[in-house]
């Protein structure tokens, strides 16, 4: 009867847009203890749009916007493109850039019209070591209404802060709130802005937050969220993801995600619906009670 059970467990998950990779996987996401989920991209839509650009000096908005946008049109950041679109919604002309050079988890940097332009987060700004404390009040208000601030800095001066805003995906609040009241433990990892992440984690009722998490050290945070013999579950898109969902006990994939996750994730949610995850939860165990 076993493999029957299985098979009608799995052929209801697929109804639902849920794909169980093995039968390990089910079991897995049965046992876990832990929901650790990332939050750009999974929580969120990961479709960032630049809400906010705050110049530090007498310059021309545009002439400013057109540095950046050009600097960042080398990166594949959900950020990047946030900016390199707003450029594009203000007609601007975007030059080629030179020199061109990801900074993970920090941001980027490129030549532009022979300026050097440098655009991350205020760690990386710190790590330059340039002041953007005079900007620090009016981003961390941004921050606390769940903006990413970012800054730009041109041969090397600060000369502006800017705020991107990614929207929750719908279904995201009811997700967490399932998985919660499943007595689980809900933990957000994210690389973004502690303030930020602690304000979306609010409005999905998350208290358990990692933020500031480099790209090479999220699977060492889920790793830590095994002590005691704990089971994780990680739900990531697959950016940056393939380690952590590698890491934990399963992987859940969400969204038509990378290659790369598809192929380390043990659950694939073709829906990009996070109540997918409690769904699938709720089926692994019908199906397992079934078998037993
Ligand atoms: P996550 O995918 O979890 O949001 P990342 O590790 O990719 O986090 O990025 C962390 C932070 O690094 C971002 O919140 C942003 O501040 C900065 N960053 C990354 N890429 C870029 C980029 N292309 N332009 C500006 N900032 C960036
Ligand atoms: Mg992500």
């Amino acid at each position: 009867a076993t493999p029957t059970s299985v098979m009608v467990g799995t052929g209801r998950a697929a109804g639902l847009g849920i794909l169980f990779r093995s039968g390990a996987a089910l079991e897995a996401l049965h046992r876990a203890d832990v929901i650790a989920l990332d939050k750009t991209g999974t929580l969120t839509l990961g479709r960032p749009e630049l809400t906010d650009l705050i110049l530090t000096g007498p310059q021309d908005r545009a002439a400013a916007l057109t540095l950046i946008a050009a600097a960042e049109r080398g990166s594949e950041h959900p950020v990047a493109q946030a900016i390199v679109n707003a450029a594009r919604a203000d007609g601007l002309t975007l030059p080629d850039a030179q020199d061109f050079r990801a900074l993970p988890g920090e941001g980027i940097e490129a030549t532009v019209n022979g300026r050097r332009v440098q655009v991350g987060s205020d760690r990386l700004m710190t790590r330059l070591g340039l002041d953007v404390t005079d900007l620090q009040a009016r981003t961390d208000a941004l921050a606390d209404l769940g903006r990413t601030p970012l800054y730009a800095a041109v041969d090397g001066q600060p000369v502006a802060a800017l705020a991107v805003a990614d929207p929750i995906r719908p279904g995201s609040l009811e997700a967490v709130q399932f998985m919660q009241a499943s007595g689980r433990q809900v933990v957000m990892i994210t690389g973004d802005h502690a303030r930020t992440a602690h304000a979306v984690a609010r409005q999905l009722g998350v208290t358990d937050v990692r933020a500031e998490v480099h790209p090479a050290q999220k699977s060492a945070a889920v790793k830590e969220l095994q002590a005691d013999g704990r089971r994780v579950a990680f739900v990531g898109d697959g950016i940056n993801d393939a380690p952590a969902l590698a890491q934990a006990d399963v992987g859940v994939a969400i969204g038509t995600g990378t290659d790369v996750a598809a192929e380390t994730a043990g659950v694939i949610l073709m829906s990009g619906d996070l109540r997918g995850v409690p769904n699938a939860v709720a089926l692994s165990r019908a199906t397992l009670n079934n078998i037993r």
